[in-house]
């Protein structure tokens, strides 16, 4: 038999109409229906006529009792869209009833059942429309079983009239069921409700044969009662395990359900790699509400209730399928939901809570949800509390939410928690895959993922790269965690100079990188003076304050290579060649390495810059032909002793002459055969011909020793001195005229590492050197701790010498220092007569520089020396022969 029942607006339902007077006009109908049945049923009762025996009240009593016995075990199949269709076998006892009883006691017996089992479930806001109905029903099934009776009389068995009256009962119950559908304003598909009627006149008939059929045997055969009963006990029984089944498939459909609108919202969130927020506020509320919707109509609830904890600080997030909740409790916060007798302890499985049998405090709360009973269910993960779901009053006339709905609900809650759970878990782990740890900004694959997003829809954007450089001194001195918090503040800094949306990553180390949207390079060029501005500002760390050097390179998306000619009378603007974020990032690399090579803090990309990009590219490739084929050779800069000016030894100095570039310098070849890592062949080609050198001289009894240059790579190389050892004595020479000059920047980077090496050479008795030193950050009394020999001032503070005080102080103070810590002192880059007066003043040992000689080929080298010892001769000689004067 269906049942209806009173629902307002559905949430997804576009009628505008408020819940009174949807709620007024079920009363109204309501009222109707009982006015017509009472009217019909005293009709009925003029036109048959009771005749009051005694043996009637035992008859009633009976049929009280059937038709409360059908109504506890109806069975209850099916829900969907507030339609509940219940398997009752009330037309069991009305069969009967039409055989046995006069009118009035059938529907007397009748009434006294369902209204007696209505109150006693306290199902009061239905029991108007149910009276009414009720009385329909059954005044129907009499009206026809009358008036076939009168039909048949005579021609046919009299089983056929109660036959057909029996299943007029549910038919009227369906189609005031329908009718109330329709007034309450919800639309039922005429495919819905055929197969409504359809099945109700299935079971009417089943039911009405049973009835028949059973009253037949029962009076007709010997002990046909047992057989009736036994016959009842089975078809009950069928039904019941029928519904069973079918509820647990509709079950395990709603479950799949929600864990597929769950997943699928998850699929996706998971577009995005910027989505970093909480999994649950990732899912879209309409998915929340396919997923509320889905539940109510398993469990055939007349609302349900999500609520979401998405931020335990904020409210928690309500999402309502069906009835609409009033506002008192939409959105309760963490006070109101320790005040809500529902939520104030959220367990951790299914709740049921009714009106009827409650403290007043869930009394009162569910009289805020004007809902009459309520299942509560926890969405618990693990750890925490993620949400709760409430189920409002059973859309049903008899039956309030049973087991198997708490199971339902149980379960829906549990997988549905589990799949939160999994989502936050893979959320995390997302997160983690593209974010930095350290600075919580995107790392690399998070940030070529989110910008190129952005650079599909703004072409017009700029790639900024920012270099944070913390001198490697400081971080020694204070350790690496401060680098890290100075990382830190860095880029929270940049973060808020760039405001919450422009993709801003760290790379690695001190280097970022942000996409500027819809920029143009004057905007650009002005932000990147800002940042800089701001991140040159100084650290605080502890009571000192750190400062760090920044440097920024930038590249727009709008600048392909063409474009630059595209100004020019008749140019040809460029075409726009499609630039993807690694083109663009690798540009602005290629910008932020050419600042730091001219000392600038700005720069914007230029298409010339790829070309010494790419020519540093070719040098690479071609090196080790180059050394092979004889394009490299070795010139040698000589060393004199001050003040006398003798020649102590050269500095061995790279040469490249390219084919195609024509000479090269090694500050463009050797930074970039270092960083591809063939620098070994290098250090060993000149090491060679070095010692090739000396042991040339020395055949000529001449003893001056070369300097060699190393690459900081061959610090971090425990075999290097043992090959600089096999080399000295496969050329049989002295180590002490040997001298190996590293600068202070490649020992300073990472002296711990340095060190073994620098011991195991030390103990070779080769010259250690310091070169260009005073452009690092390094104190002289550091350099005390390892074991070197000689320190090189820096050509720039030499040539600045005669010009500015600040460079003679630090040219002083280097040659003191050096003398107290026992080294030999060496000035480079000394050009002119003043400086090297200067220095010898100072008590500088040794100087070199275009004053003495400019680097020489070993051929000119040869003469140099050679005039040089001439002239020493001669000026010896005149010495003499003055003295001799
Ligand atoms: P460096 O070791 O500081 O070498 C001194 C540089 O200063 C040389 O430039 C030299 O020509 C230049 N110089 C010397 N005196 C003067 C002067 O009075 N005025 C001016 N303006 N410049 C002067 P060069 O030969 O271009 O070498 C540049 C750098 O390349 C060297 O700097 C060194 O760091 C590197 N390098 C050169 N040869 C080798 C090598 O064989 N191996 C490695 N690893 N690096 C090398
Ligand atoms: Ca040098
Ligand atoms: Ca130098």
């Amino acid at each position: 038999m269906p049942e209806t029942a009173p629902e307002r607006t559905a949430a997804a339902d576009a009628s505008a109409e408020t819940d009174q007077s949807v709620d007024r006009r079920f009363g109204v109908f309501s009222v109707i229906v009982l006015v017509i049945g009472v009217a019909a049923a005293a009709l009925m009762s003029w036109w048959l006529p009771l005749h009051p025996s005694t043996g009637q009240i035992g008859t009633g009593l009976l049929l009280v009792l059937a038709f409360l016995v059908v109504e506890q075990v109806s069975v209850n199949i099916d829900v969907r869209g507030g339609i509940s269709w219940t398997i009752s076998f009330t037309e069991i006892p009305l069969a009967i009833g039409l055989f046995v009883a006069p009118f009035q006691v059938v529907l007397a017996a009748h009434l006294i059942a369902g209204v007696g089992t209505l109150l006693a479930r306290r199902v009061q806001d239905r029991v108007l429309y149910n009276t009414g109905a009720e009385i329909l029903e059954i005044t129907n099934a009499f009206a026809v079983y009358t008036v076939a009776g009168m039909i048949i009389q005579g021609t046919g068995p009299q089983w056929i009239a109660a036959y057909l009256g029996a299943i007029s009962a549910p038919i009227t119950s369906t189609l005031l069921a329908l009718a109330a559908v329709h007034v309450l304003g919800r639309r039922l598909r005429v495919g819905a409700a055929t197969k409504l009627v359809f099945r109700t006149l299935v079971l009417g008939l089943v039911n009405a044969s049973v009835g028949v059929v059973g009253y037949e045997v029962a009076t007709n055969v010997d002990h046909g009662l047992p057989l009736v009963l036994a016959t009842l006990g089975g078809v009950w029984a069928l039904y019941l395990a029928y519904s069973g089944l079918l509820r647990e498939q509709r079950d395990l459909e709603a479950l799949s359900e929600v864990s597929l609108i769950v997943a699928r919202s998850g699929r996706r969130a998971a577009a995005r790699p910027a989505a970093g927020q909480d999994t649950a506020s990732a899912i879209k509320s309409d998915d929340w509400h396919g997923v509320a919707q889905r539940i109510r109509d398993q469990l055939g609830a007349a609302r349900v209730v999500l609520r979401l904890r998405f931020d335990p600080q904020a409210p928690m997030h309500t999402v309502v399928a069906g009835q609409e909740l009033p506002a008192g409790v939409v959105d309760i916060d963490t006070a109101g939901a320790k005040a809500d007798g529902l939520l104030r302890l959220p367990g951790s499985h299914v709740r049921h809570f009714r009106r009827v049998d409650s403290l007043p405090e869930i009394r009162q709360a569910l009289i805020q949800r004007n809902a009459h009973e309520a299942l509560v269910v926890p969405l618990r993960s693990a750890s925490h509390l993620l949400g709760v779901v409430e189920a409002h009053d059973k859309l049903s006339r008899w039956r309030g939410f049973g087991q198997a709905d708490l199971r339902m609900i149980g379960t829906t809650a549990s997988h549905l928690a589990t799949a939160l759970d999994n989502r936050r878990l893979l959320a995390t782990l997302r997160h983690d895959a593209y974010h930095d740890p350290l600075t919580g900004l995107h790392n690399r694959p998070g940030f070529r993922q989110l910008a190129t997003e952005m650079l599909a829809s703004n072409p017009g954007s700029v790639m900024l790269r920012v270099d944070l450089e913390v001198q490697p001194a400081i971080s020694d001195a204070l350790g690496y965690a401060w680098s890290d918090r100075i990382t830190i503040a860095a880029g929270r800094r940049l973060r808020d100079a760039l405001g919450p949306d422009t993709p801003l990553a760290r790379l690695e180390g001190g280097a970022f990188a942000a996409l500027l949207v819809d920029a143009d390079l004057e905007r650009a060029q002005v932000a990147a003076e800002k940042l800089v501005a701001g991140l040159s500002a100084p650290y605080p760390v502890d009571r000192l304050t750190v400062e760090a050097g920044v440097v920024v390179g930038y590249s727009s998306s709008a600048m392909p290579d063409g474009v630059l000619f595209s100004d020019a009378p008749g140019g040809r603007a460029g075409t726009p060649t499609e630039l993807d974020v690694d083109e663009l990032l690798k540009r602005a690399d290629v910008a932020l390495r050419a600042a730091k090579t001219s000392g600038e803090r700005v720069r914007a990309y230029m298409p010339s810059m790829g070309q010494i990009f790419l020519r540093r590219f070719q040098l690479v490739t071609q090196f080790r032909q180059a050394l092979e084929t004889g394009q490299v050779s070795v010139h040698y800069q000589p060393k004199v002793a001050l003040p006398r000016r003798e020649v102590l030894g050269v500095e061995a100095l790279v040469r490249w002459r390219h084919p195609e570039f024509g000479d090269l310098h090694p500050d463009e070849f050797v930074p970039a055969v270092e960083a591809a890592g063939l620098v070994d062949a290098l250090t060993e080609f000149v090491l060679d011909r070095a010692l090739i050198r000396i042991r040339k001289w020395l055949d000529r009894g001449l003893r001056i020793g070369v300097a060699v240059n190393l690459s900081v790579r061959s610090l971090a190389d425990l075999e290097f001195p043992t090959r600089v050892s096999a080399a000295l004595e496969r050329y049989r020479v002295p180590p002490e005229l040997l001298t190996l000059e590293l600068t202070e920047s490649g020992v300073m980077a990472d002296p711990q590492r340095a060190l073994p090496v620098l011991r195991a050479l030390h103990n070779l008795a080769v010259v250690l050197a310091v070169d260009d030193f005073g452009t690092g950050y390094s104190s002289l009394a550091y350099l005390r701790q390892l074991p070197v020999d000689e320190v090189k001032i820096d050509k720039s503070f030499v040539f600045g010498m005669g010009s500015d005080l600040g460079d003679l102080a630090v040219v002083r103070s280097i040659v003191e220092l050096g003398h107290s810590l026992g080294l030999v002192v060496v000035a480079e880059g000394v050009e002119e007569d003043a400086a090297r007066d200067q220095l010898a003043a100072m008590g500088c040992d040794v100087a070199q520089g275009y004053l003495i000689s400019r680097p020489l080929s070993e051929e000119r080298l040869e003469a140099w020396l050679q005039a040089r010892t001439a002239m020493a001769k001669n000026v010896r000689d005149e010495t003499v022969l003055t003295l001799l004067s």
